[in-house]
Order: C-alpha cells, then sequence, then structure tokens
C-alpha cells in the first residue's frame, strides 16, 4: 500500500537575506501549534484568528486545510500568519471543516515542504495531518518503513504516521490510525482531517496540551485554550492522554488508543511556551507564573530598588516576585513590538544589535538602581548575558537575576530544541559559574519543588513529578527513549 504526498500549496515568498530574530533575543522554542474545527460555515476564517492566537508556538511557517465534503482547499507558506494569508486566499479555503498548523522548525529544516499540515493521497483520497509534538523513535520507524519500500518527501515527523496508517491490514481509517499511534513513543498533538472526517489524539503521556471547545454547534480544538477564546469558542474539556476523537456528520465520539501511561505535561508549557492567558489542565499560566515569582522571592530574596521582568514571558514571574519581596515591579525591559520577525542576515556584531533593537533597558528606570530582572529559564547562558549587559550599560547599579524554572541540565527529545546537553551551560556549570558567565551580581534558581507547588494541581496525582514532565531539570524522562 502507498502513500503519496499532495502538492498542492501556494508558495509563500521569502527573501534568501532575511533571517528570524527570534534566536536573537530567546533560546527556547517550541515546536508548533494547531487549531481544527469541524461544522462552521466559516472555518478557514475561524482557523486563521486561532492561529494568529497560537502564533506564539511558532513563526516559521502556517497553513490551513479546508474541505467542503468533497475536495480540499489548501494555502500554507513560509513566515508569520499574517504574512502567509491574504484576505483573498482565506476565501478560497472553502468548507465546513479545517485544520491550521503554525510551525517552529526544530525538526526537519525551515523548507516548505516541512510547513503543515501535510496533504496526501490517501486510499484514493485525500488526507491531510497537522502536528504539535515530535517522535522520539521516529527514525527507527522511518527506517524500518523505508526498507519496506516507504518514499519519505519531507522530513516532517509527521509523515511517519501517514506512512504506518497506509501500511495497516485495516481498511477503515479510524482503526488504521488507532493501530499507527500505538507505534509511535514521544509527545504529539494529532489533527487529521479527510473530506469526511476530523481525527484528534494526544500522546498517552499527554505532554503536548490539545483542548476540546464548542462554538455553537460547531466542534474546535486546539493546542491552547487562548485559541479557543479568539474564535468565541466554550472550552469543554482537554484532550485526555492517550484519547482519540473522532468527529464526523454522525457527530462527536471519543475512545482510548492507548492507556493513559505515566501523566507527564511538559512544565515548560507553563514555565515559557503557553500564553499567559490559557488554562491548561485546568491551571491558569499566567497565575501558575506569578505563584512561580512569589515563592522565588521567599527561597532567594534579595535587597534591590526594583523588580522587572524579561518582556514577555517572565513578567507575570516577575509581578509575583516583586508582590512577594514588597519591592516595586517597574518596565526596566521594554520589547519592541514593530520590529517584525525578520532582520537582514546578521554577522556577529549586527546579531548583538539585533538584540538591542528588540529588547531595550529603561534607563529612566534602571540608572542608579540595584535591579532584580526576572527571566523564566537560562538555556545557553548567551541571553541573559546580554540582557544583564544591557541594563549595565543603561546604568543599572547592580543586576540580580531570579530565574522562575531550576536549571536545565538534560535536553529535551519531544519537540523543544535542547537536543543536546553540550548547549546546556547548567549541564557543566555549578549556580556560582554561571552567575560569572552571564555577569551578574546574583543568581539564583526557583526550585523543583517550588515549581511544582506553584504550578499546583487538583486531584489525586503525587509523587515527585506530579503529573509533570521535567525531564529538563532532572534528567527522568517519562517515556521509553530509542
Ligand atoms: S523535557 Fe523539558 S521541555 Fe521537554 S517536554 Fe519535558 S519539561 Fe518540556
Amino acid at each position: 500500500m502507498c502513500v503519496r504526498r499532495v502538492r498542492m500549496e501556494r508558495i509563500g515568498e521569502q527573501s534568501p537575506d532575511v533571517w528570524s530574530v527570534e534566536g536573537a533575543d530567546r533560546e527556547l522554542h517550541e515546536e508548533c501549534g494547531v487549531f481544527g474545527i469541524w461544522g462552521h460555515p466559516e472555518a478557514a476564517q475561524l482557523t486563521y484568528y486561532g492561529l494568529l492566537a497560537l502564533q506564539h508556538r511558532g513563526q516559521e511557517g502556517a497553513g490551513i486545510v479546508s474541505s467542503d465534503g468533497r475536495r480540499f482547499a489548501v494555502h500554507r507558506g513560509l513566515g508569520l500568519v499574517t504574512e502567509v494569508f491574504h484576505s483573498d486566499y482565506l476565501q478560497r479555503l472553502h468548507g465546513d471543516r479545517a485544520i491550521g498548523h503554525v510551525r517552529y522548525p526544530t525538526h526537519g529544516g525551515n523548507r516548505l515542504e516541512n510547513v503543515q499540515p501535510l496533504v496526501f493521497n490517501y486510499r484514493g483520497g485525500e488526507l491531510a495531518v497537522a502536528t504539535n509534538g515530535a517522535l522520539v523513535n521516529a527514525e527507527a520507524l522511518k527506517h524500518h518503513l523505508e526498507q519496506q519500500g516507504s518514499i519519505f518527501q519531507s522530513s516532517s515527523d509527521t509523515e511517519v504516521i501517514v506512512h504506518l496508517m497506509a501500511r495497516s491490514a485495516h481498511d477503515e481509517l479510524v482503526e488504521a490510525v488507532k493501530e499507527s499511534l500505538r507505534l509511535l513513543i514521544g509527545a504529539y498533538a494529532f489533527l487529521i482531517l479527510t473530506n469526511e472526517k476530523m481525527i484528534v489524539a494526544r500522546d498517552p503521556n499527554g505532554l503536548r496540551p490539545l483542548s476540546l471547545g464548542r462554538l455553537g454547534e460547531a466542534y474546535v480544538f486546539a493546542s491552547e485554550t487562548c485559541a479557543l477564546d479568539a474564535v468565541g469558542a466554550e472550552w469543554i474539556r482537554d484532550v485526555e492522554p492517550g484519547e482519540m476523537i473522532v468527529v464526523d456528520r454522525d457527530g462527536l465520539r471519543a475512545q482510548r488508543f492507548a492507556p493513559v501511561a505515566r501523566r507527564a505535561i511538559c512544565a515548560f508549557e507553563y514555565i515559557y511556551f503557553a500564553r499567559p492567558d490559557s488554562n491548561l489542565e485546568g491551571v491558569n499560566v499566567h497565575v501558575a507564573r506569578k505563584l512561580m515569582g512569589k515563592r522565588l522571592a521567599e527561597e532567594a530574596p534579595v535587597k534591590a530598588d526594583v523588580v522587572t521582568g524579561v518582556p514577555d514571558s517572565s513578567i507575570s514571574a516577575a509581578i509575583g516576585f516583586a508582590e512577594a519581596s514588597g519591592i516595586p515591579y517597574e518596565m526596566g525591559l521594554v520589547k519592541n513590538r514593530y520590529v517584525g520577525r525578520t532582520f537582514i542576515r546578521p554577522d556577529q556584531a549586527k546579531r548583538e544589535l539585533g538584540v538591542k533593537i528588540k529588547l531595550m533597558a529603561m534607563r529612566k528606570v534602571v540608572e542608579g538602581k540595584r535591579v532584580v530582572m526576572v527571566d523564566d529559564s537560562i538555556v545557553r547562558g548567551t541571553t541573559s548575558r546580554r540582557i544583564v549587559q544591557l541594563l549595565r550599560d543603561a546604568g543599572a547599579k547592580e543586576v540580580h537575576v531570579r530565574i522562575s524554572s531550576p536549571m536545565v541540565r538534560y535536553p529535551c527529545f519531544y519537540g523543544v530544541d535542547i537536543s543536546t546537553r553540550e548547549e546546556l551551560i547548567a549541564a557543566h556549570k555549578e549556580v556560582e559559574d554561571i552567575r560569572r558567565t552571564i555577569g551578574a551580581d546574583s543568581l539564583a534558581f526557583l526550585s523543583l519543588e517550588g515549581l511544582l507547588d506553584a504550578i499546583g494541581r487538583a486531584g489525586p496525582l503525587s509523587g515527585l513529578s506530579r503529573g509533570y514532565c521535567l525531564a529538563c531539570f532532572t534528567g527522568d524522562y517519562p517515556t521509553k527513549r530509542v
């Protein structure tokens, strides 16, 4: 049984000289966000709004596949959602069902053929797939499939599941998907669209978030609840780990494709990736971040004049730190939101300049002051060093760095671009060495217990991880590593 990728996209243009600024000011990147809607006459338009709300999860490419029940319409491109989609493209995305995707290219490179949803000819019909996450055993499965004659046309993990489905002995799509999902190890939230149905699945550990909502008669799925809010949908529940949901003209049916494995939603979703207005498994991200900052102030107090946070993801934690410490919160760092995503390709000197253009220290706020700079994480250490220097250049008398997560010592295999220990400063250095490297007057990290208490979780889950993946802090991975 063979499966063939379909090339039906218009190509978003991007100059070879543009360079993503994201790498200049942030060190961690999520791999993607997904959105799907079934049963709404403006499915593509709403998917566009949903993707805009998920833009923070991936800025390198975006795509929408829609269907009217008879045929697909597809548009994908490199760039931001607003760069990829123009109103005439959206009008051509007909039908009452659609899936969409925003991408950060951790795996597979920044090439158009890797921009999702990927579209295939599958057993005589059209099939589109959009995923968030990464498979730990993708290479092993791919090798196995290639030996059996499969030909891959992208370097995306996503293609693996379609080849597995194509080789399934089951004729019925839902059974073929279920059988294929059972072979996957890793983190994923899948949306699959055919002309007749939408199939949605979340990995058995629940590493990546996925929520279900309702908009009138329509069903809506999104990586984060902020995208449900953006389209006016009501949150119904989160898709359960190991759960598969099928939506078609007979309505919505949920079933398990695997028992719940060790429950382990990514702790970094709360620390950094998710938008503050999202709720993940019932916990509001802003509230959790504020509590991280509060706990950090209790664990690592410091005498200072002003608290500031690195925008945007550390603002909530900085507010929590300020409230708990009694030190006033000030906007000591300002992000330029209008620079856009790209610059002319830099040499190293221009790269340093790029950071200054994107992030500025407020001289009026920090000059002559003892500043607490709250950030969400230190990965390689280069960004922290630059920000400390920005504050010193603006006249800060002292810079005390407080990190609202524990030390990142281990790589992530689940779709976050920290893939080797070598690149992690905390894998090789202790706190004092890191402090010296980034040039801070003092440095402290939130404890693991502090993090878990801050996120909290209602219900009976217990044990050290309390239902979260903490592997990049502890090295204790929730899945097998292949
Ligand atoms: S290893 Fe870290 S970044 Fe990766 S899924 Fe686990 S908590 Fe998230």
